[in-house]
């Protein structure tokens, strides 16, 4: 029996039990990352229980998957007494901890731990530089892994990114390094956590709907820390209060990272707006203009990952690491739907926010633009003020197309905050994406960016921000084409 142990404890414990070997497991939730721990398990001839309280295609293909692999499944359901008698318990991080297998789990003592736990415990030699934050996780995660292969390794982006650790750990031969995203929910349940560089990106209110508080959001982002010890690496920003007095006090060497006008004191990495360039450790690292992502959040992402590259290992400090970094800058390329540039027709860029799915997002796309743009705004709204988006709308928008189920309420609020600026137009409720997308490339000219960035859901007219953006890119694909839109 474990008790509410906790961190290195808890995790030694779940080391002893997965090399023992004895006993069935519980894998709670059957997504990509649920299956890919099933699988891990049996590979090791570790009995597994899975199971998923849903009943959908991708829950059903992920029953099959796991099944197939040699688990038991249950689909629609979870057995309860059999979770109770588990020798551990792995828990996807849709799963919130007060569901009812979670609250079995936990009173039978059984330990609960998530797939990335289980995955590092496997992949005792692979090497990791872990980022956490509220925002900027996957872009770091993904400029990681490829400024990693820039120097030569073997390197891949897991983790909250998409692909589960787990996946690595059943290769005959995981790379030699990873770069792993890890949501807050995740770290919740990966107490033995200790990457050769950790970073922390920033900290805002979020996830607000499942933690009680503020405080126990950030108390999940802190685990990040949890097995810290004095040479232990740690990257942080610089630039938000809340992230330094969350880490007051942990042990490690901490370098921190800066995109203010003015950077405070001891930085090791920042821009310096004069010489528009890129510092490292106090020397030119690069021109701003090297890196071909767009606006000052994309700033202070590089440098957390080229901060977080340097400190990881000795040898990356050296002058060859240090030239092969500056160089690489150059090809980083963006993730999909985040301010992906994706095609150019008439003189207008296409740009596809469609990951801005809150105001704050766009505020951030907003303030990266340097051209006049048409921005596209709508969707299922959050329900949360417009206002932060006034001021850098009156800035760079020509017009403002709001669409969607916010379409009526965005332009009510923006229309007279525009007015002499820029013009704002609402299309019906009805109206499809393409419509849509066809008025806002009337409204846009020469030399102007076209921006969809919409600051809500996508739920009202697609499965997700994913469908959303490629529906975009095809828009703007047609377009580059010279055909006409779409919008019959
Ligand atoms: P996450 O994985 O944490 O959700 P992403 O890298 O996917 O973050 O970026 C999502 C959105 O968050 C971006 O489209 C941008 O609007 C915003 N963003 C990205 N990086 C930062 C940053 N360093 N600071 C503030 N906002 C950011």
């Amino acid at each position: 029996m474990v008790d509410a142990r906790e961190g290195p404890l808890l995790a030694a414990e779940v080391a002893r039990r997965l090399a023992e070997r004895r006993g069935e497991w519980a894998v709670l939730g059957l997504g990509r990352s649920g299956v890919a721990a099933a699988r891990l398990l049996r590979a090791l001839g570790i009995p597994v229980y899975a199971s998923d309280g849903g009943e959908g295609a991708a829950v059903r293909d992920g029953a099959e998957q796991a099944a197939r692999s040699g688990a038991d499944v249950d689909v629609g359901r979870h057995d309860l007494a059999r979770v109770a008698r588990a020798s551990v318990v792995v828990v996807s991080p849709g799963i919130p901890p007060s569901a009812p297998p979670l609250a079995t789990a936990r009173s039978a003592g059984v330990p609960v731990v998530s797939e990335v736990e289980v995955a590092l415990r496997c992949l005792p030699g692979m090497r990791y530089i872990a980022t956490t934050g509220t925002n900027g996780k996957s872009t770091v995660t993904a400029i990681t892994a490829q400024l990693l292969r820039a120097l030569g390794h073997d390197a891949e982006a897991v983790g909250n990114i998409g692909v589960p650790v787990a996946e690595l750990a059943l290769r005959d031969r995981p790379p030699a390094w990873a770069a792993v995203e890890v949501s807050s929910f995740q770290l919740h349940d990966t107490p033995g956590i200790l990457p050769d560089a950790g970073v922390l990106t920033t900290l805002s209110p979020d996830h607000l709907d499942r933690y009680s508080s503020l405080a126990a959001y950030y108390a999940d982002k802190r685990r990040l820390f949890a097995n810290a010890t004095p040479h232990a690496q740690w990257v942080t920003t610089a630039d938000n209060a809340d992230v330094d007095a969350l880490v007051a006090g942990i042990p490690g060497h901490w370098h921190r990272f800066s995109t203010a006008a003015v950077p405070p004191a001891g930085v090791a990495a920042w821009y310096d707006r004069a010489a528009d360039a890129l510092l490292l450790f106090g020397r030119p690292l690069a021109p701003r203009d090297r890196l071909p992502l767009p606006g000052d959040h994309n700033v202070a992402n590089l440098l957390a990952s080229v901060l977080a590259i340097a400190v990881a290992d000795r040898a990356h400090a050296e002058p060859w690491a240090r030239e092969r970094l500056a160089e690489a800058v150059a090809t980083v390329s963006a993730l999909e739907h985040r301010l992906q540039a994706v095609g150019e027709a008439d003189g207008v860029r296409w740009i596809n926010d469609s990951k801005a799915t809150n105001v704050a997002s766009t505020l951030v796309a907003l303030e990266g633009m340097t051209r006049p743009a048409v921005v596209l705004l709508g969707g299922r709204p959050k329900n949360e003020p417009l206002d932060p988006l006034v001021e850098p709308l009156r800035r760079v928008a020509r017009a403002v197309v709001t669409y969607g189920e916010a379409g009526r309420a965005f332009a009510e609020v923006l229309a007279p905050a525009l007015a002499g600026r820029a013009s704002v137009v609402a299309l019906p409720l009805g109206a499809t994406f393409e419509q849509v997308v066809d008025r806002a490339r009337a409204l846009a000219r020469p030399g102007d960016v076209l921006l969809l960035s919409p600051a809500c859901a996508s739920y009202d007219m697609f499965r997700n921000y994913e469908e959303r953006g490629r529906r975009f890119a095809e828009l703007a694909a047609r377009a580059a084409a010279g055909l006409p839109g779409d919008g019959r």
